[in-house]
């Protein structure tokens, strides 16, 4: 028998446990997929934005390898929490991957960050992902004016859900206060700035172009910054995804649906990096000072000392995720991921026997949900060649009872399942479909009053 926790429910997690059991060499195999949560998913659920109900249809597939007879959900489990050590944990387990992903938004490093009213873009899709730690700060949403700043795909999930209209959030399963606040958001000028030019940017063109398809919405470039660009005349040397970005946007500053009158604008910047945001005397934002800034013949950019500043009253700054941290399990500050060779954790240059790690606190915060699989596989197959040696380590015989014992209570799979249908009555309630529950207490209650009503039992 080899025992093996995966710690982690996003995709790199679910594609780690599939892999395992998958790549089937070794009879025995048992993998409990342990997330802080009570629910699972991770990055899918929480965030995913709940107008992609494509790539949210996702769940579907990480569902069927969670309900394979050999895996076993353990929701709201936090390792690092109530003694329960990367040591521990090698204790109960002959091998563990850590799939936690990167947790934490960047910083931008410029005053006024802390204002009221500046967020990260990671507290705002928490807040319209209902994930239980989110804050529900208002969002500044009075309006008229919001800044996104970064250019990667986030940055393009924000501006859309700030631009979308109520009915069309109303059929997903956005939370009832995010729903109810944005529908009355008075937020009718998006301006989504990057610092560098639009051949260099990081969202990927489908996610782009759908900006422009938005109802009621116009999309505007100037073309004075598209200039700037040095692909912006000669695009052939360009990646092809850079390549249909620059079409797109060129296609917007040519005027494409500016004619057409709409209530709300999305305005694409470029060649702008922040240096303070500003506040008002309330200590509110009030506007985001930007240096204009030019190619420096390197595919950067360097500063002209010419400003600008934009009125706001909400800034979010999407300029990517970082890995924090666990503690007991080494970690490379520099790039925000734990030290590996192939999968396998290196301790002080060597590899640590029964320690794996896969997904974004393996290679950072990049790259789209699928990108997770070769990942796990990779990892998979390094744990799997080392499965003799692990197999041959003495474990706890009950994972479960130890994981009590140290006053964890293990939300099971059916705790899951009571869930979701907490969230489809709920949904039912309010005329809607399912709609998601925002809160720990709820969630909890979801999961063990109606799994235990329901005679679900663990394991
Ligand atoms: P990202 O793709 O790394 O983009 C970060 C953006 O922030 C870049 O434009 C970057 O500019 C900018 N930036 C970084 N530091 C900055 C600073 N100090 N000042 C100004 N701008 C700064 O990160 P992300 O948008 O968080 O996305 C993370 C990953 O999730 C990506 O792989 C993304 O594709 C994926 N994702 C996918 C989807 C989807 O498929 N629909 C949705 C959401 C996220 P530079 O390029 O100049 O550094």
């Amino acid at each position: 028998m080899l025992r093996v926790a995966v710690v982690g429910s996003g995709p790199s997690g679910v594609y780690t446990a599939q892999a395992l059991v998958g790549q089937g060499a070794v009879p025995g195999l048992r993998v409990d997929v342990l997330d802080r949560l009570p629910c699972p998913y991770g990055l899918v659920r929480y965030g995913v934005a709940p107008d992609h109900e494509k790539i949210k249809s996702l769940q579907g597939n990480l569902r069927t390898v969670l309900e394979d007879e050999r895996i076993r959900f353990l929701g709201d489990v936090e390792v690092g929490a109530r003694g329960l050590t990367p040591a521990r944990l090698l204790e109960l387990y002959h091998a563990v991957v850590y799939c936690v992903g990167a947790a934490r938004d960047r910083r931008l490093g410029v005053p006024g960050e802390e204002l009221r009213g500046s967020f990260s873009a990671t507290e705002f899709v928490s807040w319209y992902s209902a994930h239980p730690d989110a804050v529900d700060d208002g969002f500044g949403l009075d309006g008229p004016g919001a800044v996104v700043i970064g250019a990667g795909n986030v940055a393009v999930d924000v501006t859309r859900i700030l631009v979308r209209r109520p009915e069309e959030l109303r059929p997903t399963d956005i939370p009832q206060g995010a729903l109810s606040a944005l529908a009355t958001s008075g937020v009718r000028e998006v301006h989504m700035v990057a610092r560098r030019g639009p051949a260099a940017a990081r969202f990927t063109t489908k996610e782009l172009r759908e900006l422009g398809a938005l109802p009621d919405t116009r999309v505007l470039v100037d073309r004075t910054d598209l200039a700037l660009d040095p692909a912006y005349d000669d695009p052939s040397g360009l990646p092809a995804v850079n390549r249909r970005n620059l079409d797109v946007v060129r296609s917007w500053s040519a005027g494409a649906g500016r004619g057409t009158p709409a209530a709300r604008s999305v305005r694409l910047r470029f060649f702008l990096r922040p240096v303070e945001i500003l506040g008002d005397a309330d200590g509110r934002v009030a506007a985001v000072r930007f240096e204009r800034t030019e190619p420096d013949g390197a595919g950067r950019v360097r500063g002209t000392g010419r400003y600008e500043e934009i009125p706001a009253g909400l800034v979010l700054r999407a300029v990517g995720y970082q890995g924090v941290p666990l503690p007991g399990l080494p970690f490379d500050p520099s790039r925000g991921t734990v030290p590996h060779e192939a999968g396998r954790v290196l301790r002080e240059g060597a590899a640590s026997p029964g320690e794996y790690v896969a997904g974004w606190i393996k290679r950072g915060p990049t790259g789209v949900i699928g990108t997770n699989r070769p990942c796990a596989k990779e990892t998979v197959a390094s744990l799997l060649a080392d499965a003799a040696a692990l197999g041959a380590r003495d474990v706890a015989p009950d994972p479960l009872a130890a994981l009590r014992a140290l006053g964890h209570e293990p939300v099971p799979w059916s705790g899951w399942l009571a869930i979701e249908r907490a969230e489809a009555a709920l949904g039912g309630r309010l005329g809607r479909g399912p709609v998601k529950i925002p809160d720990w207490a709820g969630l909890r209650d979801a999961a063990r009053v109606v799994g235990e009503r329901e005679g679900h039992p663990i394991g």
